[in-house]
C-alpha cells in the first residue's frame, strides 16, 4: 500500500513539474513515506531522517508522509527540526501547494481524513516495471486490538468499480499485464453496487490482463461468491494471502479478529475445495499479551494443519493508543520467551515450506520475470502461485512470461530452467525508473 501511495505522490508531483532523482544528494525535495505498523518500522524512519540531513542543501525541503506522519502529526516537527511537512495518507493531493508553502519557510501538518479521497484524478507514476499495485479500498473498519491501521488510515472506503477497471486498462496500455488489488480487508470491498466478487471478475476480464492478485483479505469476508469468482476467473492467480495471526480461539478473541480457529480452517477448506493447486500464505503474531504456552502450541499446530506455503511472522509490538496496550501489564510476555517462540515458529514454517517446495521439483510452471536477482546474475521470477524462481536469462527478458522447469530449491526459493521458450514479450512501460 505504501508503494502504491508513493507512486501516487510521484504522479501528483510529476504533474507539477517535479522530476525524480536516483539519489537524495542535493534533491530539492525529499519525502520519506512511512509505516507505523510496528515500532521497528518507525525506528528505522527516525534513523533514515537523521541520515538524510547530510544530503540536504540549505533549501532542501524534507517531508514525512504516510502512517507515522498521521500518527505523530506535529510531534514529528518537534522531534526533527529539519522536517517541514508532515502529511498523512489522505493529504497527498495538497503536496504541491504544501511544498510551495514550505519553500516560503512555512511548516505544515496535514493529517485530516478525507473519506472521499481516492486520488481518482491523479495518474500514478509506477516504480515497478512488471506489475501494478492498485489500491481499491482505503482505511479499515476492523478493530484488531493490536493494530494501529484504523487510527492511521481511517475508516474503510472503496473506489467505484468502473474507476478501478479504468486504471487497470491504463496499466495494460502501459505494457503491464499483472495487477495486485490492494486493501486492508480487500475482500470486504463494496462500492455500494458491486462487491469484491464483481471486482475480481471485472478486473480479470480486462483485455490484456494476464494475472490478478490481491492482498490482504480477511477470513470473515470470504463469501462463496468471492471464492467462486476467484475459481471461475482464469486470470486470478491460485494464491491467497490469508492472515491468521494466531491458531488459538481464545487468543483470536483477545485480538478481536472475529473468527475462531475452526472458522479459519473452514474458510481454508472452502478455498481449497474450489481452487485446485491453491497456495496459501499468512501473517502470524507471536507474543501477544497473555499468550500462554497452550495458545502458542495452537498456533504451531494450525500452521502444521494448514501447511502454509510461507508466512510473514512478527513479534508483537505495542502501538500507542491501541486496546492491546490497555491489557493488564502482567500479560506482557517477556522478550526472551517471545524470541524463543518466534524461533520455533520460524523453524516450523520454514520446515513445511521446504517440504512443500521439494515436492514441486521437476514441475513445469509459467513465471513472469520481475527483476535482476540480488546476486546480480540470475533473474527473479514469480509463478502464478507466488513461488520465487531464479532463472538464468538475459536481463532483456524482464517483463517476459517464461515456461520453466523447477530444477532446484533452497527450501524457500527455486531455480528454474526455461523450457519451450516462446519469446513472448510484454513491453516495459514508459514510466519505468
Ligand atoms: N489488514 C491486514 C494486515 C495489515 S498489517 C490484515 O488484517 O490482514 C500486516 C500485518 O502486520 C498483520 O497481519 C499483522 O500480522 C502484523 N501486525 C499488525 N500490527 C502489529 C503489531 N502491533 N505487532 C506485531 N505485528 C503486527
Ligand atoms: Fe489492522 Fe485488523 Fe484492520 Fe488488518 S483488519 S488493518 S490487522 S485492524
Amino acid at each position: 500500500m505504501n508503494v502504491a501511495d508513493s507512486e501516487l505522490m510521484y504522479g501528483k508531483l510529476a504533474a507539477h513539474g517535479y522530476e525524480p532523482v536516483d539519489l537524495p544528494d542535493g534533491a530539492d525535495v525529499i519525502l520519506v513515506n512511512t509505516c507505523a505498523i510496528r515500532e521497528n518500522a518507525e525506528t528505522r524512519v527516525i534513523g533514515r531522517l537523521g541520515e538524510l540531513k547530510r544530503f540536504m542543501k540549505p533549501d532542501t525541503i524534507v517531508g514525512v508522509t504516510g502512517c507515522m506522519a498521521q500518527r505523530l502529526g506535529p510531534r514529528v516537527l518537534d522531534q526533527a527540526k529539519h522536517v517541514s511537512l508532515v502529511v498523512g495518507p489522505d493529504g497527498y493531493r495538497a503536496l504541491p501547494a504544501l511544498l510551495d508553502g514550505a519553500r516560503r519557510g512555512e511548516k505544515f501538518t496535514a493529517t485530516d481524513f478525507d473519506l472521499e479521497e481516492h486520488y481518482e484524478d491523479v495518474v500514478a507514476r509506477r516504480f515497478e516495471g512488471v506489475k501494478a499495485w492498485i489500491p481499491v479500498q482505503r482505511g479499515c473498519d476492523y478493530r484488531c486490538t493490536y493494530c494501529i491501521v484504523p487510527t492511521t488510515r481511517g475508516p474503510e472506503r472503496s473506489r467505484k468499480l468502473p474507476d478501478v477497471v479504468r486504471e487497470v486498462q491504463q496499466v495494460v496500455e502501459q505494457g503491464l499485464s499483472e495487477v495486485v488489488l490492494l486493501g486492508q480487508t480487500v475482500n470486504s470491498y463494496t462500492d455500494g453496487t458491486h462487491d469484491f466478487a464483481d471486482l475480481l471478475r471485472a478486473v480479470g476480464a480486462v483485455d490484456g490482463i494476464r494475472r490478478v492478485r490481491y492482498t490482504s483479505p480477511h477470513p470473515n469476508d470470504f463469501s462463496d461468491r468471492v471464492i467462486a469468482a476467484m475459481a471461475e476467473t482464469p486470470t486470478v492467480c491460485e494464491h491467497i494471502h490469508l492472515p491468521m495471526q494466531s491458531g488459538s480461539t481464545s487468543m483470536l478473541k483477545r485480538m478481536l479478529r472475529r473468527y475462531s480457529r475452526e472458522e479459519y480452517l473452514e474458510c481454508v477448506a472452502r478455498m481449497r475445495a474450489a481452487i485446485p493447486g491453491l497456495a496459501l500464505t499468512t501473517d502470524i503474531i507471536v507474543g501477544f499479551p497473555g499468550e500462554t504456552d497452550e495458545e502458542f502450541e495452537d498456533t504451531l499446530s494450525l500452521v502444521r494443519e494448514v501447511r502454509f506455503d510461507d508466512a510473514f511472522m512478527f513479534k508483537f509490538s505495542p502501538r500507542e493508543g491501541t486496546p492491546a496496550t490497555r491489557m493488564p501489564p502482567e500479560w506482557t510476555i517477556p522478550d526472551a520467551l517471545v524470541a524463543q517462540r518466534f524461533e520455533r515458529l520460524v523453524a516450523t514454517v520454514r520446515g513445511i515450506s521446504r517440504e512443500n517446495n521439494l515436492k514441486r521439483l521437476g514441475d513445469t510452471t509459467e513465471v513472469l520475470v520481475e527483476k535482476v536477482a540480488r546476486d546480480g546474475e540470475l533473474l527473479q521470477a514469480r509463478s502464478r502461485d507466488f513461488k520465487t524462481v531464479m532463472v538464468p536469462a538475459d536481463s532483456a527478458r524482464i517483463g517476459d512470461y517464461l515456461t520453466v522447469q523447477l530444477t532446484g530449491t533452497t527450501g524457500a526459493t527455486f531455480t528454474g530452467t526455461p523450457v519451450g521458450d516462446k519469446k513472448e514479450r510484454v513491453p516495459l512501460p514508459m514510466a519505468t525508473l
